[in-house]
């Protein structure tokens, strides 16, 4: 394939093919996919900057019946650790953020059968009335897809009932791989492919601001990846007029540490950091209508997050107070607020701390 056709027609922000993204990724030069995807982004996001922010994980619970055999976090209900965490914990976790310098609470966790949608929207007000002006950014398409079976309700009532709760956006959790052939190996108790995008249909139509995010790097294949990148941009291009849609595209890699894909299936996970960023300039080039493309600087480190952001990246997350997910999993980054603002100079760039809308404090 013609490479310098691709490119410029990326430079177009002309939407690349399947095959055209493939084919980028196993033979363009990485220097070639860095420029270029170094010069979308500075169409998309003009500037210096790079973003980052303050945020903190709370897990709702552990106990989760998905198991997905790269999950070292989730635990069965009558496992001696098994937890629903406490209005009392999260007092003191939300105060500790406060004292931070935070106002925004990532609440995640587990699918636990006993909890239904009641417990959800109980929970988000009882939050809310504490903390009126604490940002909520919670859940992910699997909880609304398993919410959905549990209560015999379509998923944008689900969605509407978890707004009106206090629901301010949606991450973009549980998407791994787009594909069904790899969901049904690592983790085929969750939503399939196409429910986890008619979500997020959903919440577009909603105008909920959301996430997309990929956890690659254990058996799927560099088409998967490509495909997964055009079913996201696909989407996005059907979101209403003026609707927030997808505000970033998140990427990181799987982490193996102790879970049933690398102990029971010798699944070992392919990192390497070329291929991150050949992963992150790919994604720039693919991924034309998303504005903001997030590094993983809590599970690629600092060294390679810095590259990221000469490679389409313009932004760096969170400090993420709290993180179990992919910590349980291997990834032991850790970065205060001065860290990562020393990261990004230390890059070239500015620093900008950002809401979860990409918002910028101190514009
Ligand atoms: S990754 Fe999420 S859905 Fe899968 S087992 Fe872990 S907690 Fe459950």
């Amino acid at each position: 394939m013609d490479l310098n056709n691709l490119y410029k027609k990326a430079l177009d922000l002309e939407p690349l093919t399947v095959e055209e993204g493939t084919a980028l990724y196993h033979e363009a030069p990485l220097e070639e996919l860095i420029f270029t995807a170094d010069k979308i982004r500075q169409i998309h996001v003009p500037g210096r900057n790079a973003g980052w922010m303050i945020d903190r994980n709370v897990n709702i619970t552990n106990i989760c019946f998905s198991q997905c055999k790269f999950c070292n976090f989730c635990r069965r209900k009558d496992s001696p650790d098994a937890y629903v965490t406490s209005i009392s914990d999260y007092i003191k976790k939300i105060d500790e953020l406060v004292a931070l310098g935070g106002d925004q609470l990532l609440l995640q966790g587990g699918m636990n059968p006993d909890l239904g949608l009641k417990f959800y929207t109980d929970l988000f007000r009882n939050i809310k009335e504490l903390y009126p002006s604490l940002k909520l950014h919670a859940l992910g398409p699997p909880e609304v897809v398993f919410l959905a079976q549990k209560e015999s309700l379509p998923y944008n009532e689900i969605l509407r009932r978890l707004i009106t709760a206090g629901l301010d956006s949606f991450p973009g959790a549980g998407a791994e791989i787009l594909s069904d052939r790899v969901r049904k190996i690592i983790s085929p108790a969750k939503a399939t492919a196409g429910e986890w995008l008619d979500v997020m249909r959903e919440a577009h139509r909603l105008n909920l601001p959301t996430s997309a995010t990929m956890m690659y790097g254990h058996l799927e294949t560099v088409s998967e990846r490509i495909e997964h990148l055009v079913r996201i941009r696909e989407l996005q291009a059907e979101k209403p007029e003026g609707s927030y849609g997808f505000i970033t595209f998140i990427p990181w890699p799987f982490q193996d540490e102790g879970t049933v894909l690398s102990k029971k299936h010798g699944i070992k996970s392919t990192y390497n950091p070329p291929d991150y960023i050949r992963l992150i300039a790919v994604s720039r080039i693919m991924l034309n209508n998303i504005t903001n493309l997030q590094s993983s600087l809590l599970t690629v480190g600092k060294e390679v997050a810095m590259l990221s952001l000469h490679s389409g990246a313009n932004d760096l997350g969170s400090i993420m107070i709290e993180e179990n997910v992919v910590s349980a999993a291997g990834s032991n980054n850790r970065f205060d607020a001065g860290e990562i603002q020393n990261i990004i100079r230390e890059a070239g760039l500015n620093p900008v701390r950002r809401n979860q809308k990409y918002e910028s404090y101190y514009s």
